[in-house]
């Protein structure tokens, strides 16, 4: 069944950051390459210095500059940029989100391909012979949840599934932790499509030794028939090495799969299949274009029990007797793990059902292919552990809910260690070492004396059940101390994995990390083999060099020169030794943070600001498909910003402060979203005003930022000042001098304010002595002289609820919109003009309550970043939304209803999520009697002033287009949202009025 619609490459999206036209000149020692590529490439070539500082990390420890990016379009793109490459003898490194934890994805000198922008189609699925083919950028997730209405899925679950490539997945070899049950990508890789390194297109497949078929592929010469040759010699000649050396385990990722490439299918013929050797082999053998992969049946059900020890051996010993009933996982958490959740805002709720003396955990999972009923297998196991074992307790989780919350407290470990502040971090470079399980109690107690004789501690968790550990020791990676303890542990740990028949990488790969180790692990002879077959797939060894094997010296087989050559895991750091980073003087306060300098560094490269499907971060990237507009792009730039690696002025550079900087919209979407809490909004506004210190602040900044002015001489002159814009030539005038997009309808003034409206009305109609409480409502600049209405239907709310409203009239605006732009004096001034006015209020019981939702989160959340002193606390803790007011106070309960028959699609503010406050509105809203459907959206692209920036227009309307479709999929009778510019934006759709904001569909509710 060939996949037409493709819902994550929607038309019209590729909004991209070069469409600024800005200079951007190849880094010199490439401009050749660079040139010759882009007469050949159709898709985008980049080898200017921002594209090699955005692809010389990923989400592990090292960084190492590539010579540039291709972002191919097709396969000719993929075949032209290997033989471009090559011809100039340049090595070519595949990748897809670049979530790799070895640094295999980092290369230097390379031609990165980067699969993710164009090359992410599903090309078929076959729901009858339980197959998919993909192209390599797609998405696991988005292949997942294709199959679904199929009842299918693809069977390996890495944890960064949601933004990690299914061809990333083969480059690894990964699973995840339902390996217990399905093992790992090897065993569901059928046949790939892949380029090798002259540039010639081979398909893989099961080919019958010795068949026509094998006959007329070896007789040939060319690389193709070499290679069959090769590997089948390889296999045949160290048979009894292969037999001897390979562990027998679920998971075993390190070096070539030699042990899997022949074997006998299900007709029992003899066969080889190539494919098997591309999965885990790290992009070093050739580049897939387009993978076939099988898939298995979904589980329709499942259950958890979570089995408490007051023991981590004792734990450890409990993993094979799990392994003895029908489980699809079994997984490992230790007491650290749920001290830092226990300490953690976002996780604390998840622990709190461990019962204290918990020291570890096991966590069984059973789905009902494997058992009927669910309570009597786990009946079963409490005998077993809880009554006759060494267990002291049992969690056991059979509803959705309960079980996504044992799931997100499994999840959390590794976000919890990564937000640990300071430079000392649990870093990954043994994190996925795996035994037997059965050997796990002993390799554990081993694992610990290394760790003390290290003087490091570490957190343990994960795939027990497969006999994985992602165990993290604690260093110090910018001391000299700390990366020889790193290479010492390493060389430790992988001692004690051969002595226990294991892997060194269970899941992750081997990359720059684990590669130094990998003859350790499998002997000089079958070292030299991985030699001869990587020489015979790439004779040049110019295929992602130097990860799986390497050579020992330039004379070693291969290329006469130092490809490849050496490895060791304390090279190419991303920190190491020498790293400095400054600490600059800041406007704002990053106390909380550690400092401007550690909020930066706490993007570990992980990718989850790639995913796509579920939360806030980050629409610029859902839009562009472009590193550079992810948060990771925004704070890699930004590190090399503080770290010297590019020039100290480039950060006040055009390029710098329109790509990295602008083209963020501030959603706060990272603050909550990223795992380590990176929050670029706030690194935006801080940076943005060292700009403005440094060279002036803009025209079009100093409007945007005192709009509040221009909106009040607009009100008082309404309806004239509505005519301005209408007039002819004047749109093109406005984008002329002030850089407001001609397309952009800007929004009317009111003649009347919701300030004048209040007080001719005679102030609040509720007593105050007769009050159920007292609100100051905060009249926002678009709000009281732009669109009213909803600021007069929530006096209509609040009164029907018995509250006294009071309008201010000597406040300033919140000073957001001088935030965002940067401006951050003016931001302060406002913010102490309004704590200082509204502190008598507060300490006498008033709430201040906003319409807007990013006003309400200004006061909440940037108040206390620009303020100091108790006042700001006390204000800030006393402001509400309107509809977080009325849920959190109760008051619509107060009221009674008859909401109009119609169903809601509610659009929740980018700011009021961040803040977690957004699930607010939809409560009180069903309580109101309306069927609501939260939509899980992302930005709607407006941002403050950002859509109506001319040089943004599209980008906001990429954003745009997303929601759109999200809307249309919900199908609610009316759409409503909070935020003034998601409003304007939806609004804007053609044939579409505004919508309303909850607070007016709240008020047509009321009986
Ligand atoms: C927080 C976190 C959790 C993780 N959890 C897991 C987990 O549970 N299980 C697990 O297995 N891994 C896990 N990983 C590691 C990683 O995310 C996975 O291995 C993932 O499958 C890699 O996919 P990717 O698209 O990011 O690949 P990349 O990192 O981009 O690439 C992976 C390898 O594949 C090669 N490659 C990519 N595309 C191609 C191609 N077209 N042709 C040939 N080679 C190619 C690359 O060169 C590289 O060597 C985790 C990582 C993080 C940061
Ligand atoms: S910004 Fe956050 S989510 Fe994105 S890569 Fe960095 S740590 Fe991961
Ligand atoms: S603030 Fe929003 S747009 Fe900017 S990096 Fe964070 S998630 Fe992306």
């Amino acid at each position: 069944m060939a996949v037409e619609d493709d819902f994550y490459n929607p038309p019209g999206l590729e909004t991209s950051s070069t469409g600024l036209d800005l200079d951007r000149p190849d880094v010199e020692q490439y401009a050749a390459l660079a040139s010759e590529l882009r007469g050949r490439v159709d898709g985008d070539v980049m080898f200017d210095e921002y594209a090699q500082i955005l692809y010389a990390t990923d989400g592990s420890i090292y960084q190492a500059r590539p010579a540039g990016v291709v972002v191919p379009r097709d396969v000719e793109d993929v075949r032209a940029a290997i033989e471009v490459a090559t011809s100039h003898d340049v090595p070519i490194l595949p990748r897809g989100t670049g979530s790799s934890l070895g640094g295999q994805t980092v290369g230097r000198g390379c031609v990165v391909l980067d699969f993710t922008k164009y090359m992410d189609d599903i090309v078929d699925v076959d729901p009858e012979a339980k197959r998919a083919t993909v192209q390599p950028g797609v998405v696991q997730d988005h292949l997942d949840n294709r199959l679904a209405e199929h009842g299918l899925k693809f069977a390996p679950d890495p944890a960064s599934s949601n933004r990690s490539t299914v061809c990333g997945g083969i480059g690894n070899n990964s699973t995840g932790a339902h390996s217990v049950r399905y093992g790992i990508t090897d065993a569901y890789t059928e046949e790939l499509d892949v380029i090798l390194a002259d540039g010639s297109r081979i398909h893989t497949r099961e080919v019958v030794l010795d068949s026509d078929e094998w006959d007329s592929i070896v007789e040939g010469d060319d690389l193709e028939a070499n290679i069959y040759r090769t590997v089948r010699g390889l296999v045949e000649d160290h048979e009894d090495e292969i037999e001897k050396r390979y562990p027998s385990l679920k998971r075993s990722v390190s070096g070539y799969n030699l042990q899997k490439v022949i074997y006998e299918n299900d007709d029992g013929e003899e066969v080889i299949n190539l494919s098997k050797l591309f999965v885990g082999a790290e992009g070093t053998l050739g580049v897939i274009v387009e993978a076939t992969v099988s898939l298995v049946t979904q589980p329709e059900e499942t259950a958890l029990a979570l089995y408490c020890f007051d023991d981590l051996v004792d734990a450890m010993e409990a993993v094979p007797e799990a392994l003895e009933f029908p489980v699809s996982a079994v997984e490992l958490m230790d007491d650290e793990v749920f001290r830092l959740a226990r300490e953690s805002e976002g996780y604390a709720e998840y622990a709190e059902p461990i019962p204290e003396g918990t020291k570890a955990s096991l966590m069984l999972e059973w789905d009902n292919e494997l058992v009927d009923d669910f309570e009597a297998a786990i009946a079963e196991t409490n005998e077993h552990f809880v009554e006759n074992g060494t267990a002291f307790d049992v969690i056991e989780a059979y509803s959705d809910y309960d079980q996504g919350r044992m799931w997100k407290l499994r999840k959390a470990a590794i976000p919890l260690l990564m937000s640990l502040q300071g430079d000392p971090k649990p870093y990954p470079f043994i994190e996925d070492a795996t035994v037997p399980p059965e050997e796990l109690a002993e390799y554990v107690q081993k694992f610990e004396q290394v760790l003390e004789d290290h003087g490091t501690s570490a957190a343990y968790f994960a795939h027990a059940g497969s006999g994985t550990l992602h165990i993290r020791p604690i260093l110090n990676l910018k001391q000299d101390e700390g990366i020889q303890k790193m290479h010492s542990i390493t060389d430790d740990v992988t001692d004690l994995v051969v002595e226990h028949h294991g892997a060194f990488s269970g899941e992750h790969g081997d990359g720059m990390a684990r590669t130094e180790f990998n003859p350790k692990m499998y002997g000089e002879e079958l070292w030299g083999a991985f030699k001869e077959l990587k020489t015979a797939f790439d004779p040049e060894w110019l295929m992602n060099p130097g990860n799986v094997v390497y050579r020992s010296d330039p004379t070693d087989i291969g290329p006469n020169n130092d490809r490849g050559v050496g490895a060791d895991n304390r090279e190419n750091l991303r920190y190491g030794a020498d790293y400095q980073s400054i600490e600059p003087q800041t406007a704002l306060d990053f106390d909380d943070e550690g400092g401007f300098s550690h909020l930066v560094e706490l993007c570990n490269g992980c990718g989850t600001c790639r995913q796509t499907d579920t939360d806030v971060m980050c629409p610029t990237y859902r839009a562009s498909k472009e590193e550079i507009q992810t948060t990771r792009g925004r704070a890699n730039m930004l590190r090399a910003a503080i770290s010297g690696e590019i020039d100290e002025d480039e950060i006040h550079s055009e390029r710098f402060q329109k790509e990295v900087l602008d083209l963020c919209v501030g959603c706060k979407g990272c603050k909550s979203n990223c795992p380590t809490g990176v929050d670029l909004a706030k690194l935006k506004a801080e940076v943005k005003h060292q700009h403005h210190q440094e060279e002036g602040t803009g025209l079009r900044s100093r409007v945007f930022g005192n709009i509040d002015t221009l909106s009040k001489l607009g009100s008082k002159t309404a309806p004239l000042s509505n005519l301005a814009p209408k007039l002819p030539g004047s749109r093109i005038v406005m984008e002329k001098v002030l850089g407001i997009s001609r397309e952009r309808e800007l929004p009317t003034f009111s003649s009347e304010s919701l300030e004048e409206w209040f007080a001719d009305r005679g102030g609040s109609s509720i007593p105050v002595g007769d009050a159920d409480g007292k609100v100051l409502l905060f009249p926002d600049t678009y709000t009281n002289y732009n669109y009213p209405e909803p600021g007069k239907r929530a006096v209509e709310v609040l009164e029907a609820a018995g509250v006294h409203v009071e309008i201010p009239s000597d406040l300033e605006p919140s000073g957001r919109a001088a935030f965002s732009m940067g401006m951050l004096d003016r931001a302060r001034e406002r913010a102490e003009h309004n704590v200082e006015a509204l502190r008598p209020y507060v300490d006498k019981g008033w709430s201040v309550v906003f319409i807007e939702p990013s006003d309400a989160v200004m006061f909440q959340d940037e108040y206390r970043d620009i303020l100091d002193g108790t006042s700001v606390d006390v204000v800030s803790g006393a402001a509400y939304g309107i509809m977080e007011y009325l849920d959190v106070t109760r008051a619509d309960e107060r009221l009674s209803f008859d909401a109009p028959a119609e169903s809601l699609t509610y659009h929740g503010h980018c700011n009021q999520k961040a803040a977690k406050k957004d699930h607010h509105a939809v409560g009180v809203l069903r309580r109101s009697g309306y069927d609501v459907d939260p939509l899980d959206s992302s930005c709607c692209g407006m941002a403050g002033s950002f859509g109506y920036e001319a040089e943004h227009y599209e980008l906001s309307q990429g954003i745009g287009q997303i929601l759109f479709r999200q809307v249309e999929q919900s199908g609610g009778d009316v759409v409503t949202a909070p935020g003034a510019s998601c409003r304007s934006q939806l609004g804007d759709r053609p044939n579409e009025s505004r919508p309303p904001h909850p607070i007016e569909k709240m008020a047509d509710a009321i009986n």
